[in-house]
């Protein structure tokens, strides 16, 4: 049986015999055998990442255990949800927080932060 009559295709590569059923085994053979990229294995498992920050992600989370919180518009990381939702809010949304230098108040406006500095900490 050739694999037309399996219903999978093959993927060539361009460059030389190699060929796979697998279209991202032949990313990889692709990448590190004309493309000298190097990918980034797991010490821990079989995962293998293009790129360096692609790895540390998957072992904080799946080996490391470390939580982080992602921004659901980019690839934002942060160890702390405020953290996030401050990145989001500055980055993403244009808010920005204005923060009492002397308390834990915060203002969308910088006008209404100077009025609490004046009113509070004189
Ligand atoms: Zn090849
Ligand atoms: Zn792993
Ligand atoms: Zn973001
Ligand atoms: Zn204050």
């Amino acid at each position: 049986m050739d694999s037309i009559h399996l219903g999978m295709e093959n993927h060539k590569c361009s460059q030389c015999d190699y060929q796979s059923i697998n279209k991202r085994l032949l990313e990889t053979h692709v990448n590190t055998e004309h493309l000298g990229i190097k990918n980034y294995k797991c010490t821990h498992c079989a995962y293998v990442a293009n790129l360096k920050g692609d790895l540390t992600k998957h072992s904080n989370r799946v080996h490391l255990n470390v939580k982080n919180f992602n921004c659901s518009y980019c690839d934002y990381q942060g160890a702390k949800r405020g953290a996030v939702r401050r990145h989001i809010k500055s980055v993403h949304l244009h808010i920005k927080d204005f923060e009492c230098s002397q308390c834990d108040y915060k203002a969308t406006k910088k006008r209404f932060l100077d009025s609490h500095i004046r009113r509070l900490h004189k």
